[in-house]
């Protein structure tokens, strides 16, 4: 170790470690806020593809922490942070995915500085009321009046929380505190996300307790196959356990007919969750689509994907509280309520998975309140016209094929290489002009597999996103395809 100057001996003795003078947080803050203001008004003429390579990143980021504080200086970094990484611009269209809504990013700023624990009421009176708020405001908004539940790090934790509590209201052998040597059977449809059979075997459930159903052709569970899976497993003197339905598949966003699936599982006593990561929050916009959410036991929602909230931000909805809390409660004599006050003495952690957890509620409710939910709306109903709007100018071009019919805001389609290519050469083509439209940074897709086929997916969620942007889908498309096609020969 090197010895210490004089002069840090000296700031040792009259500051405390930590310490930062109110002068130097304001000139700091105003520092970052700047550069969020520049990013923000550049964001549309950056590059969706990374400005940067693995080890370039590593040499920039990958460095030892310093023994002594770099100052103002640990600043001067933030800009590479933001000019290497890649902009998720308006044309950006991969995953579930969009820029982030900047009134909640200073919601979030605001939380990090109050630090408040969203364990309980005590631990924070404003954070737990405003979550226990947009949690309401989030059930009233798809038509689950009623439900309680919880805000989540995203739809993964939100699918194993509801599976959770399928498991302790079904688990066969349940009725006397134990689960049965044998787990309960879950069935979800084969397009269902991998969070769910994560979700199945991290809570050893067993990966073998979980039925694929198979779909029609527009990819939505179908339940006459529902029911003849449940029939074999009761024949085979399995338990049935619970039913995951999809509310927007992420390849296709295919929504599962609700409404025969919550008649399934109501007849056979399953529990029934619906993943919603993707899609359910639609159905503040477009109910109609929806039919059936009102019936369900658990539902899991991302705000942080379709209500274009800066990550993280997901949540789980139930219907039976009673339910949460024989799943999530084990207080501990250190965490023992205090108060018997119904509204003092709420705890989160005693209906919930985490214990300490960030206020990811002040965000949403910043925004929220600052947009109103009729701009929201709206920004939904964009989407779903961009999405048609896509659609239409890839049936219009004779080189493309769209593989799945366009029910919410993701598009799949392949370019057909040739006339006379083979299955096998399509899917070599796609996967290199998927990587080639990646590369060149105009707009950013990513992929999926329908029924072995490989094709290109663009999934709008994303208010940024303008008529011109989705007009330059196609050919730059097009374009790169002549690209490959040429370096093919
Ligand atoms: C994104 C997604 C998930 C996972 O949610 P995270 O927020 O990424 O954890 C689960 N299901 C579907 C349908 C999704 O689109």
């Amino acid at each position: 170790m090197t010895p210490m100057t004089g002069e840090l001996c000296l700031n040792f003795i009259s500051m405390r470690p930590l310490e930062l003078p109110d002068d130097d947080f304001r000139r700091l803050a105003a520092e970052v806020v700047e550069l969020s203001a520049e990013y923000l008004s550049t964001l549309d003429t950056r590059s969706t593809f990374p400005a940067t390579s693995g080890v370039e990143a590593e040499k920039l980021f990958a460095t030892e922490p310093p023994e002594h504080g770099l100052g103002a200086a640990a600043f001067a970094t933030l800009r590479d942070v933001m000019d290497r990484g890649r902009a998720q611009n308006g044309r950006f269209f991969g995953y579930v995915q969009g820029p982030g809504e900047p009134i909640a990013a200073l919601g979030d700023l605001f939380t990090s500085i109050l630090n408040q624990n969203m364990t309980a009421w005590r631990s924070s009176p404003s954070g737990v009321t405003i979550e226990r708020t947009v949690v309401r405001w989030l059930a009233e908004a798809v038509g689950c009046a009623g439900f309680s539940g919880t805000l989540t790090g995203g739809g993964s934790s939100a699918n194993l929380m509801g599976l959770a509590m399928a498991r302790e209201a079904k688990s066969p052998g349940n009725e006397r505190g134990l689960w049965g040597a044998q787990p309960g059977v879950v069935y979800a449809s084969e397009e269902v996300h991998m969070a769910v059979p994560k979700a199945v075997a991290m809570l050893g459930i067993g990966r073998n307790q979980l039925r694929y159903i198979p779909c029609d052709d527009a990819y939505c569970m179908l339940p006459a196959e529902l029911e003849r899976a449940i029939r074999e497993d009761k024949a085979a003197g399995r338990t049935p356990m619970a039913v995951v339905a999809s509310a927007g598949t992420v390849n296709t966003g295919a929504i599962d007919p609700l409404p025969a699936i919550a008649e399934i599982a109501h007849a056979n006593k399953l529990w029934l969750h619906v993943d919603g990561a993707y899609g359910a929050i639609a159905a503040m916009a477009v109910p109609g689509k929806f039919q059936g959410l009102a019936s369900v036991d658990s539902l899991s929602l991302d705000p942080h994907k379709w209500l274009y909230q800066p990550l993280d931000c997901g949540c789980l909805l139930y219907r039976d509280l009673d339910n949460a809390r024989k799943t999530f409660m084990y207080t501990g004599s250190y965490a023992k309520q205090l108060s018997t006050d119904p509204i003092e003495g709420f705890a989160f952690f005693e209906e919930s998975m985490e214990l300490s957890r960030r206020c990811r509620a002040l965000k949403l409710w910043l925004s929220l309140r600052y947009h109103g939910l009729e701009s929201f709306r709206a920004a939904i109903h964009r989407d779903l016209n961009h999405a048609q709007r896509l659609a239409s100018a890839v049936d219009a071009s004779p080189m493309l094929e769209r593989l799945a019919p366009v029910e919410l805001s993701a598009v799949c389609f392949r370019h057909l290489a040739n006339a006379d290519a083979s299955e096998p050469e399509r899917n070599a083509f796609n996967l290199a002009l998927l990587k080639r439209i990646i590369r060149r940074g105009k707009v950013y897709m990513s992929n999926a597999e329908l029924k072995g086929r490989f094709c290109l997916r663009a999934c709008i969620v994303n208010h940024m996103t303008k008529e011109s942007d989705i007009d330059a889908i196609v050919p730059e498309v097009l374009q790169a395809a002549r690209v490959v096609t040429a370096e093919l020969r």
